[in-house]
């Protein structure tokens, strides 16, 4: 299975590419989340990245595209892959069309998650993330059962740098502007699969599955 999971920030994401992740036993790439990971570490990469991810602006599509490159040749991609958070602009999904027509594979499907703006603003303002392990909290709809804990690895959790209420304003208009456009990309090519992300975690994840005709 090779799928993009799409939507504004906030909309679910991680949360249903980590479901989709277990039940089809492949790799989610989360290209946010191998940035945090650069930041974390300090690196060159993360450092340019950081100046960008701390306003709500997109990173260079140069980087991402490179990032994507290298990460889908890695052989546990080779039975399928989770794209989350990318591509965000049309000369990203360029650029996938590209890279996956090299490697002689094809998308399976684009899960588009629609959220309404005010539920996303509640999402990602409580939205809580494990600092060792990236896992995704939320205070009131998925709460870790130990405050502040991780549930899976024990680390602390804090709120994205981000995901504060200034920041996300911005990250929506980003999105409005220049990844909204990718949706037409994949229409034209029919691969577009609109879900109702309003929705409870599982039941989104129900809806998922019966778009991509599993259960
Ligand atoms: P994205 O990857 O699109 O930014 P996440 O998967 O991180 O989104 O989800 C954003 C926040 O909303 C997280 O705190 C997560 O726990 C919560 N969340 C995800 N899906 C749902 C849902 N269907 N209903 C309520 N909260 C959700
Ligand atoms: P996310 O974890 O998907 O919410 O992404 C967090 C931040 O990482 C975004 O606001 C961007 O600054 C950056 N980022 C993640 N994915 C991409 C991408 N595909 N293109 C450009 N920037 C990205």
């Amino acid at each position: 299975m090779r799928l993009i999971i799409f939507g504004p920030p906030g909309a679910g994401k991680g949360t249903q590419a980590q479901l989709l992740a277990n039940k089809f036993g492949i790799p989610q790439i989360a290209t946010g989340d191998i940035l945090r990971e650069a930041v974390k570490e300090g690196t060159d990469l993360g450092k340019m990245a950081k100046t960008y991810m701390d306003r709500g602006q997109l990173v260079p599509d140069e980087v991402v595209i490179g990032i994507v490159e290298e990460r889908l040749r890695r052989p546990d991609c080779a039975k399928g892959f989770i794209l989350d958070g990318f591509p965000r602009t049309v000369k990203q999904a360029e650029a996938l069309e590209n890279m996956l027509k090299k490697l002689g594979v094809k998308l399976d499907a684009v899960v588009n998650l629609e959220v309404d703006e005010e539920e996303v603003v509640k999402r990602i303002t409580l939205r809580r993330t494990c600092r060792n392990c990236g896992a995704v909290y939320h205070l009131v709809f998925n709460p870790p059962k130990k405050e502040d804990v991780c549930d899976r690895c024990g680390g602390p959790l804090y709120q994205r740098e981000d995901d504060r209420e200034e920041t996300v304003r911005n990250r929506l208009k980003v999105y409005r502007e220049q990844t909204e456009p990718v949706l037409k990309f994949y229409e034209a090519r029919g691969l577009l699969r609109n879900i109702n992300g309003n929705l409870s975690i599982d039941q989104v994840f129900q809806e998922v599955l019966k778009a991509l005709g599993v259960q």
